[in-house]
């Protein structure tokens, strides 16, 4: 049972949940509700970073960087992968690399292979839940990560973030992914103009100090809670069209009506995008955000509504954001690393996570390692009925749940089954069908780190996750599944009726995510 008092903990934030459907329409702070206080002599990089409007690390507004976020929620599949593509792929940041971008993924409907390539090929994978559910139980963010590692070959320690689905979240959903070894959320909003007085658009910070964003939003945040150190907050930042602080656009802003507008009206958002990022640019250089639902910006998905309008005029914006001097689109981790170790301008062209990342494989190698040219012909599909999806490693015998996120393998006709990712090799060299590792060479040696996932408060690696013990074991998973720090998974019958609501609501959310529903999640 996951533990009767996380659940009790947030029963009473269950009408905010279901209010909340991940837009806000104004201020989800105040200065006096956040009643924050932070010790700059004691708070220092790169573990610590107080929450500061002022550029980390005492750069000047003029030697920092400007950051524009990329992000994108919910199931991986082809055509979300092409609607990220028709704004990035063509584009370069300012050393000559593709910009990079993360993926908040949730589980349902994603066709794990993707998420193999798309990590592959230098973008972050983040956890988004197993079956999108705001709120959620620990199952649904550990599941994540130990289903994204068997079957999409994410090494643990590569998932370090995390979005709430409707971004709701609570006090205890940040203490939980703390306890599971996460490196940063990305729920809050920062929903104030950089050019007003008490902004909170705060640079990437610490949880040391406890939170200053979405304290009139979250029960329990701020005044110095949760004291999470060395976890961080990535704050969405909010843009505004000319109404100002009662203006606010946050995720997919494109499906907006703006200035109080009854239409949307695309000139009028770009002229937004434009003028929040001119505020941000001009002053102190706070990132902005690009958070995107792919489905609602593609033009592959059948029944889809998006013009052609829309998506030139985002692509308008990004040229002209990238014909400002020194703005780059990154990953959100991307920007906590550069936050982390703030270098200025001058240093960009050398810092190494802004670096072109393809891994050196040779291109006519037979090999399932999410690089397309080595992996084709070599995919597993697995034929579920809901969900059909294929992977490099192995199909399981059921799809993966909150309560089973690990099954156990299907044996494929010829009776191979395959070896999932090893915890001393890295995606781009491991050979799912071989069970051997083709790195050779100290520039792509890799070993995954351990997570607190596990039975008992065990810390596992990946390949311990499906396995007994000599880590490439492919047929030995356990079923059941002992997940979770002993607790085991939350039978879905004992759960309180109010949760009923809530899983349902995260269900529905799902599905109404993946067929392009008006509703944003
Ligand atoms: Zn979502």
């Amino acid at each position: 049972m996951v533990s009767s008092t996380l659940f009790a903990a947030f029963l009473p934030l269950l009408g905010f949940v279901l209010a909340q459907d991940g837009s806000i329409t104004g201020p989800t702070s105040s200065a006096a509700a956040a009643g924050y206080s932070c010790d700059a002599t004691k708070c220092k990089l790169p573990d610590c970073n107080c929450a500061s409007t002022d550029p980390p690390g005492g750069l000047k507004p003029e030697d920092t960087p400007m950051f524009v976020v990329f992000t994108a929620d919910d199931a991986v599949q082809s055509y979300t992968l092409d609607a990220v593509n028709q704004f990035l792929a063509q584009r370069k940041n300012p050393n000559g690399c593709q910009p990079k971008m993360t993926y908040y993924t949730s589980l349902n409907f994603t066709n794990y292979t993707l998420v193999t390539d798309w990590y592959v090929a230098g973008n972050e994978i983040a956890d988004h839940t197993m079956t999108h559910v705001g709120t959620p139980p620990e199952n649904e963010v550990s599941g994540n990560l130990v289903a994204l590692n068997q079957l999409a070959g994410i090494p643990l320690k590569s998932i370090q973030g995390f979005r709430a689905p409707f971004l709701n979240y609570s006090v205890d959903t940040l203490k939980m992914l703390a306890s599971l070894g996460f490196t940063y959320d990305s729920s809050s909003s920062a929903s104030v103009p950089v050019t007003d007085d008490d902004t909170d658009a705060f640079w990437p910070y610490s949880l040391d100090y406890g939170m200053a964003n979405d304290c009139l939003a979250v029960e329990g945040l701020c005044k110095g809670e949760p004291k999470l150190p060395g976890f961080w907050e990535l704050p969405m930042y909010a843009l505004f069209d000319n109404r100002g602080v009662d203006g606010p656009h946050l995720m997919d802003p494109w499906l907006d009506a703006a200035n109080g507008e009854t239409a949307v009206n695309d000139t009028a958002t770009l002229e937004y995008l434009k003028s929040t990022f001119t505020a941000h640019y001009n002053g102190k250089r706070q990132p902005l955000g690009l958070y995107t639902h792919p489905i609602h910006v593609s033009r592959s998905v059948p029944g889809t509504t998006v013009t052609n309008s829309t998506i030139n005029m985002i692509n308008a914006f990004l040229d002209w954001a990238q014909e400002q001097p020194n703005t780059w689109i990154v990953s959100s981790i991307q920007l906590l690393e550069w936050v982390r170790n703030p270098v200025p301008i001058s240093q960009l062209d050398s810092f190494a996570p802004l670096k072109c990342s393809t891994p050196s494989v040779d291109s006519s190698l037979k090999i399932c390692n999410g690089i397309p040219q080595n992996e084709n012909g070599l995919l597993a599909h697995c034929a579920f009925p809901d969900f059909p999806f294929y992977t490099c490693y192995g199909c399981p015998q059921e799809p993966p749940s909150p309560a089973q996120p690990a099954p156990p393998q299907a044996t494929e006709s010829g009776g191979q089954t395959r070896f999932r990712l090893a915890a001393n090799c890295s995606t781009p060299f491991w050979d799912p069908i071989k069970g051997e590792c083709i790195c050779n060479s100290a520039t792509c040696a890799f070993t995954d780190q351990s997570r607190p996932i596990g039975p008992n408060g065990a810390n596992l690696t990946g390949d311990q996750v499906s396995s007994t013990g000599d880590g490439t074991d492919a047929s030995a998973t356990s079923n059941p599944y002992v997940p979770f720090n002993g607790n085991g998974a939350a039978p879905l019958a004992s759960l309180p009726a109010g949760l009923w609501a809530a899983t349902v609501v995260g269900v529905v959310g799902a599905l109404a995510g993946a067929y392009g529903a008006v509703a944003r999640f």
